[in-house]
């Protein structure tokens, strides 16, 4: 896996030092467990963070939502006490790591899949966290996503196929990271669905004035 687009410092170091809610954090521990770079970046941050924690708990951040998500990721890759994981055979086919899995359901085909139209289907992932949403999106290979522009921040992170847009190409284990003011129309590979999970913080604002007045319908 060549993993070519990393996490700024500033998400990694929000991270490290527990500043970020649990939704971003499952983005973040997700390129963590694909990518040996930022894992060493995380290493060495994490006795920074782990001195400003201890210092001050940052406005709105519970503790245990942090805590809950180094547990897993620390699980990754480790087996469960009865040795059989969540979703594995599916998981490891589509390259998603057990960061993500945990919050889905045990059956692969019972995943609530839902239409987002277009071909789109995500499954929304069940945090506490209300300031911002993850979901597992399936993407159709050879697809073009609808020009839109983001309100807030949003983070991809890429597990099987792949998309390119203005920003660049971006393959499994990638993550993407958009602010605000990007507008953008990801185009998926050809010849495999792009699977991938995406964080906002905010409704994708779409450009086209027919995707908009759909866009109750698409619920993102
Ligand atoms: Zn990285």
């Amino acid at each position: 896996m060549k993993i070519t687009h990393h996490l700024s410092e500033e998400f990694l170091l929000d991270y490290s030092s527990g500043a970020l809610s649990e939704a971003w954090s499952i983005a973040v521990a997700a390129h963590l467990s694909k990518c040996s770079h930022c894992r060493a970046l995380h290493a060495k941050l994490e006795e920074v963070g782990g001195s400003l924690l201890s210092d001050s708990t940052p406005e709105g951040l519970s503790d245990d939502i942090f805590e809950n998500v180094l547990d897993r990721l620390d699980e990754a890759g480790a087996a469960t006490g009865n040795g059989v994981r969540h979703n594995s055979e599916w998981a490891s086919r589509y390259g998603i790591p057990a960061v993500v899995t945990d919050y889905l359901a045990a059956d692969a085909n019972k995943l609530p899949w839902k239409s987002l139209g277009l071909g789109v289907s995500q499954v929304v992932l069940e945090t506490k966290d209300s300031s911002a949403t993850a979901r597992l999106l399936k993407i159709p290979a050879g697809k073009k996503v609808p020009h839109h522009s983001h309100k807030g921040r949003e983070l991809t992170v890429i597990f099987s196929g792949g998309f390119t847009d203005e920003t660049g190409s971006y393959g499994p284990g990638d993550i993407q990271e958009i602010h605000g003011s990007t507008e953008h129309q990801p185009w998926v590979r050809e010849g495999e669905d792009c699977i991938c999970l995406a964080v906002t913080e905010a409704p994708l604002k779409f450009s086209s004035v027919a995707v908009r007045l759909a866009q109750p319908l698409i619920g993102i």
